[in-house]
């Protein structure tokens, strides 16, 4: 079985214990991953303290942080077919789209390396005389970055790259299911040159995440993961008050009008639900489809639906694997059980498949007539699509922010002033016109409501990472008057 360790304080190591990885396309255990203990997150806290301060990276130049940057980012492009492997087989997530993200990663590290530089100060025309005054941009101080299973090397560089540009350091902690990719990514950290402790990598379950968050070193918690983990997370960042950015989950509206252009349509959602089988925070899981064109684009995505490749995650042709852990195959199995009950009406899909992996077939529930449905609320992170019907716009409107999610949204019209109407009236974090599941580094990404808050990508998510010091220095020479003689 292969083996992974911990990278602590520039040291690769194992951690306290240890457990088996499975391998989602068979369901055999592959490798033996470090769990971390609290002992172990304790010593990757100090470490991360000490780097802060230490002068190797308190002392750099932020055009020299972009330098380290820039190298992480060669490495990572280099590495980026072997990265995409280890995602692949410690996740099921299908290599196609491992490999396209992977090198896609590389421009966040990039971009970040760009902008470790351009995260400037002000100057302020202060209402008082002989005095300057102006505004400094310093690191929060020691990161805690924790991620979910799918897409961790992503959802770490949105974390990694504006922290380190701001001259944070970091404890990344990798989900316990599919870790592999981040644990090995640690290789391209210490060999890009990062100072010992700025950037830490463990993984473990929530006992790891517990001793994180509530360490007293830690500054700022970047957490990506569901609403419930969420809660634990801000009370135990009671303990330091620290700071917190929070990318939950989704339940993100589709919203197709009758005069959108149904074949681009059906591909984005076909795209938008069933890539990553599912397995994506902004999946376009509740289609919003009008009364007029409901048939038509129903059969244009059952068809696609029913016709995509299903198989083994490390072949090309592959266009939907299996989901990451059994646990995950069991609670879709009863969402849609119970969404069933509730009057939803089965498209296609829904049945667990023979044999070994942990495969769910695309799947599609009508619940135009099932307005209580429990799968209108709640995420699958999977690969199922759930249906309305609306008539007006109005009634899309009320139907896209019936959710306590705000994450993303897509809307196909070809009305301009239509268009315009659902962004302002939309509320989500990102609103997609005649496209969906677009992301760049340089677009702020992230929702409100159940979504979480804070926003990750482009400068914002520099700024989050930094605190603001206002320095006040008095310019004249004359000696500062005696308070207490009256003038
Ligand atoms: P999860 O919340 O169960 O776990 C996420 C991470 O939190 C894991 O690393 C886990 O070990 C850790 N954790 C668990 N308990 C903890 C605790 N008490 N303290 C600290 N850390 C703890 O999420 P999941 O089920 O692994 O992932 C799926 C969720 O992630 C979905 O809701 C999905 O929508 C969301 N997600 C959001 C985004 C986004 O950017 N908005 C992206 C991807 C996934």
């Amino acid at each position: 079985m292969d083996r992974f360790q911990h990278y602590i304080d520039g040291r690769f190591e194992d951690g306290a214990g240890a457990f088996e990885s499975l391998d989602p396309a068979t369901g055999a255990a592959w490798a033996l991953m470090p769990a971390a203990d609290a002992a172990d997150v304790d010593r990757a806290v100090r470490a991360a303290h000490r780097a802060f301060h230490a002068p190797e990276w308190a002392g750099l130049t932020a055009t020299a942080r972009g330098k380290l940057l820039l190298r992480l980012a060669d490495l990572v492009q280099e590495a980026a077919p072997r990265l995409a492997q280890l995602e692949t087989r410690d996740t099921g997530k299908i290599i196609r789209e491992t490999s396209a993200q992977i090198a896609y990663v590389a421009e966040y590290y990039r971009y970040y390396a760009g902008l470790a530089d351009k995260i400037e100060g002000a100057h302020l025309p202060i209402d008082k005389p002989d005095m300057e005054v102006w505004l400094r941009r310093e690191p929060v101080g020691v990161v805690a970055a924790i991620v979910p299973w799918n897409s961790q090397l992503f959802l770490s560089a949105v974390k990694i790259g504006p922290a380190l540009a701001a001259g944070c350091t970091l404890v990344v902690k990798a989900s316990e299911d599919g870790p592999a990719p981040l644990l090995e990514f640690a290789r391209l950290v210490h060999a890009a040159g990062f100072p010992p402790g700025v950037v830490n990598i463990l993984t473990g379950g929530p006992e790891a995440g517990r001793a994180l968050t509530s360490h007293p070193h830690i500054a700022h918690i970047a957490f990506t993961g569901g609403p419930e983990t969420a809660r634990h997370i801000v009370r135990a960042s009671a303990e330091n008050l620290s700071k917190t950015s929070l990318e939950l989950g989704g339940k993100s509206p589709f919203i197709v009008f009758d005069d959108a252009d149904l074949d681009s349509a059906a591909n984005a959602q076909v795209s938008g639900i069933f890539a990553a089988t599912g397995q994506s925070c902004v999946a376009g899981s509740r289609l919003l489809v009008q009364r007029g064109v409901k048939d038509a684009f129903l059969a244009r995505i059952k068809a696609k639906a029913e016709a995509v490749a299903i198989g083994a995650p490390d072949q090309m042709e592959t266009e939907v694997g299996p989901l990451c852990t059994l646990r995950q195959r069991d609670r879709i199995a009863d969402l849609i059980a119970r969404s069933l009950d509730a009057g939803a009406r089965l498209v296609t899909g829904g049945g667990v498949p023979e044999g070994p992996g942990f495969y769910f077939p695309p799947t599609i529930l009508d619940c135009s007539d099932a307005p209580a449905a429990p799968c209108l609320n709640e995420e699958f992170f999977g690969p199922v699509l759930s249906v309305v019907t609306f008539d007006t716009e109005i009634e899309a409107l009320r139907l896209a922010n019936d959710t306590e999610y705000g994450l993303a949204s897509g809307v196909f019209t070809r009305s301009l002033t239509r268009a315009h109407r659902m962004i302002r009236g939309i509320r989500a974090g990102i609103v997609w016109v005649n496209t969906y599941r677009a992301v760049s580094p340089i677009a702020p990404f992230g929702g409100h409501g159940l979504s979480g808050h804070g926003r990750e990508g482009g400068l914002a998510a520099a700024l989050d990472y930094t605190t603001v010091k206002t320095v006040w220095l008095r310019t004249s020479d004359d000696p500062i008057p005696d308070p207490f003689v009256m003038r």
